[in-house]
């Protein structure tokens, strides 16, 4: 490609919304461009850049057994009925109607389409495993779209579902995943980590994220600092510091204090001179089991996808005021354990604890001295946030460090293809379930990880199994016959040899070319100037190292070839 002939407008500044520097470098590089929040063009260069990484997952999912197809974007209702996701998804779930007032929505995922694709045409054991994906746009109506591709309301996935007779090949289908998903962010160039995740609105029980490591990343990751074990924060379990059959049950000496409109666990905690790991906090719930109640100790944090795991509700709204007051006789900012009759779950940390605080279910009053035979519990549980220092129970501590979700693998079971009816008649001739797995990649998103970890000053260092162009061919002045006349020669002759180049022909100053190569982050810059060519030289200049080497123009383009081939400009 001739730099004349593309659409690339670089700018010197980022737009005020771009927060992040990788939001930034792709806008001013001109890789990508806002349409509206969170919908982008992809520009030329940029969609150069997701091509290349969509060829790498092709070439890996083609490799590990899946197959390509192209589900429509547009999915009916009935099937999201099916599955019960129409209700349960949320906000996030586009919907739009036919002219014929016809619900659809736009596909955020899809596992329901593929489960309709697949019962329609499997009926036997013979025709599994079976293993689909496909590069596709979604959309999710984000709360906030952000960070440029990192967090759009439409992006591109790569989704992939899988179908197995049970469980063990099922299991096995997902290690094949997550071993492809290893080699396609290797080969993308990143620096990833493999971490346990919860299941989150997808579902099933077994889950890992691929994790790119970044300062900016949104997703804080727990590791063990001494054995091979990473989590995400949400998930990384946490074991009872206790033993749980011998706890001290005493009761009946709690005391009522004033505590005039304090509600807050620092109000009360400064207002009684006690630090908050001596307070309890309680936090309600409406279920669709009722309304339950979590106990954390007043220093830890509640996470509410471990609340719903232990209490084995999907729906999990903070309760209203009017449900406080009106089921529950107790009073908003004031509530606490003695006295409720909802269930309960303790977070392990309160196992530990002894005349403690806690709200007295009354205006301006808390309870002190309360203790575990005050009130009645539905056990203790894993409930809290997991922070560094906190034992990992697979050894070790954790270790804190911040990522970027590229890509995550789920263990799905049955969960879809019981509700939807996805069957297949076995070896005995039996109506048996199917078994699924499902594996999605964020191509957007793997493109602005790579450069929140690649970059410098002047621009965006693109590894070169996924820049936009492996080689910019810069010739410094074009106003120079020779340098003119040559470089179309040699450019010409690179394309021939298969070699990825764009070749900046523009007129304007050396400066020029060198600032916007650098922004664009090429890997490899052949610079060709009116001095170097006399001394028939041509000059490689390497933007990761900016190491420059001299090489002779006889024989150059196989010389380039060999240097591409050893991954110079990785
Ligand atoms: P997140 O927790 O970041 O919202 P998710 O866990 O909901 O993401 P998945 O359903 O696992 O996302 O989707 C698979 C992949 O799609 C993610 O790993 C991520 O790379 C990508 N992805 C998800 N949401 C977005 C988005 N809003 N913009 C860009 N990529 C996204
Ligand atoms: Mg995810």
């Amino acid at each position: 490609m001739r730099y004349t002939q593309s659409l690339i407008a670089t700018r010197r500044d980022a737009p005020a919304d771009a927060e992040v520097i990788s939001h930034q470098l792709m806008v001013r590089a001109s890789m990508i461009q806002k349409i509206a929040s969170g919908i982008y063009t992809y520009m030329p260069l940029g969609l150069r850049v997701l091509r290349k990484i969509e060829n790498i997952i092709r070439i890996e999912m083609q490799a590990a057994g899946a197959e390509e197809l192209l589900l429509p974007m547009v999915l009916p209702a009935e099937l999201w009925k099916e599955s019960g996701r129409w209700s349960f998804y949320g906000k996030e779930l586009l919907r739009l109607k036919d002219r014929k007032d016809n619900d659809f929505c736009l596909g955020p995922t899809h596992e329901e389409g593929i489960v309709d694709v697949v019962r329609k045409n499997v009926k036997s054991y013979r025709q599994l495993p079976l293993n689909l994906f496909q590069i596709q746009t979604k959309f999710r109506d984000e709360i906030r779209p952000r960070f440029g591709l990192m967090r759009g309301r439409e992006f591109i996935m790569k989704d992939g579902y899988s179908f197995d007779v049970d469980e063990a090949a099922a299991k096995q289908t997902y290690q094949t995943m997550y071993e492809a998903y290893v080699r396609i962010f290797t080969h993308c160039g990143l620096d990833f980590r493999p971490v346990e995740a919860m299941t989150g609105a997808i579902g099933g029980s077994l889950s890992h994220e691929f994790q790119v490591l970044a300062e900016n990343g949104e997703d804080p990751i727990l590791s063990s600092n001494s054995v091979d074990y990473a989590a995400n924060v949400e998930k990384a379990p946490l074991d009872p510091t206790v033993d749980l059959t011998a706890l001290d049950q005493k009761s009946g000496s709690y005391k009522k204090v004033a505590t005039p409109e304090l509600t807050t666990v620092e109000e009360v905690a400064a207002f009684l001179k006690v630090a908050a790991d001596q307070l309890v906090k309680i936090l309600l719930f409406e279920t669709e089991q009722g309304v339950v109640g979590a106990l954390v100790r007043g220093d830890h944090e509640l996470v509410e996808e471990k609340l719903k795991l232990q209490a084995g509700v999907s729906q999990l709204e903070m309760a209203r005021a009017e449900t406080i007051t009106a089921e529950l006789k107790s009073a908003v900012g004031f509530s606490g354990p003695v006295g409720l009759s909802i269930p309960l779950y303790a977070d392990y940390a309160l196992a530990a604890m002894t005349d403690f605080i806690t709200g007295a279910n009354e205006a301006d009053v808390h309870f002190t001295g309360v203790n575990l035979g005050d009130f009645e519990i539905k056990g203790f549980f894993d409930l809290r946030r997991a922070r560094a220092g906190d034992p990992c129970p697979a050894g070790g501590v954790y270790e804190e460090f911040r990522g970027i979700e590229v890509g995550q693998v789920f263990y799905l079971g049955d969960k879809y293809s019981q509700a939807m009816k996805a069957t297949f008649l076995n070896d005995q001739g039996k109506e048996q379930v199917s078994v699924m797995g499902c594996y999605g990649i964020g191509v957007g998103r793997t493109a602005a990880a790579c450069v929140e970890q690649s970059h410098d000053e002047n621009g965006i260092i693109w590894p070169q199994a996924i820049a936009p162009y492996e080689v910019v061919l810069l010739s410094l002045k074009m106003k120079d016959e020779a340098v003119a006349g040559y470089s179309q020669k040699l450019y010409q002759e690179l394309r021939q040899q298969g070699v990825d180049v764009i070749w900046d022909d523009r007129m304007d100053s050396p400066g020029v070319k060198f600032k916007d190569a650098d922004l664009i982050g090429f890997p490899v810059q052949l610079v060709v100037g009116g001095r170097g060519l006399e001394a028939k030289q041509v000059e490689v200049k390497l933007r990761r190292s900016g190491e420059k080497l001299t090489l002779p123009c006889e024989g150059i383009v196989e010389r380039l070839k060999e240097l591409l081939a050893q991954g110079v400009g990785s």
